[in-house]
């Protein structure tokens, strides 16, 4: 572990830090927290320090009743979502609904994201890691990490030295 550790440079097989140090790696993974688009900081719709569209749960902007955003470009405060897939899908129909209440001048519907949701990465041809994520991802109360077998479908067994639970952070 390396902290405050700023990097400045990347060579091939290592790293290069403000602080002078230099590490070296086999492979390289560069891993960054999303933003939003720059063309947002533009709208005058507020946005999150992310630079994501601020809703309601309405999904509606808090900037514009009448401007509604879902998936990604969205943040909802009582709601801190990751951006994933699962969570832009499941936004579309409450949408559509809440977009076409609008229009209509009825009562909008509130979307409530699910609290649980499985997070996939693979790490390989035939396996993948996987994590069950429960509650807003800032006070997960609990997840489970284990390797899953893509030729079986089914996790490990019990007793692999692959399979192993954690408390989430
Ligand atoms: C490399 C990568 C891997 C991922 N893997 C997974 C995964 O395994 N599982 C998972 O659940 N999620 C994954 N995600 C996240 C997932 O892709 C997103 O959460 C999801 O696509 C968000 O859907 P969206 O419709 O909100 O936005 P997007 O899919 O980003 O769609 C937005 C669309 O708007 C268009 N657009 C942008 N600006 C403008 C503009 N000014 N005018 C008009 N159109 C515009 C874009 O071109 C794009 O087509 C991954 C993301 C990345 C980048």
């Amino acid at each position: 572990m390396h902290l405050n550790a700023e990097v400045t440079r990347v060579e091939h097989g290592q790293l290069l830090c403000a602080n002078g140090a230099v590490v070296s790696a086999d492979e390289i993974m560069w891993v960054t927290q999303a933003g939003g688009a720059p063309w947002l900081r533009n709208t005058g719709l507020a946005l999150n320090a992310g630079g994501f569209v601020l809703v309601n749960d309405q999904l509606q902007t808090l900037t514009d009743p009448n401007i509604f955003a879902a998936g990604d470009i969205a943040a909802m405060p009582n709601y801190p979502l990751e951006k994933a897939g699962v969570f832009a899908v499941r936004m579309g129909l409450p949408l559509a609904g809440n977009l076409r209440r609008s229009v209509q001048g009825r009562t909008l519907h509130t979307y409530q994201p699910q609290s649980n949701w499985l997070a996939l990465i693979s790490t390989g041809n035939r396996y993948a890691n996987t994590t069950l994520k429960h509650g807003a991802p800032e006070n997960s109360s609990y997840s489970a990490s284990l390797n899953l077998h893509r030729a079986s479908k089914t996790p490990v067994s019990a007793n692999s030295r692959n399979r192993h639970l954690t408390p989430a952070p």
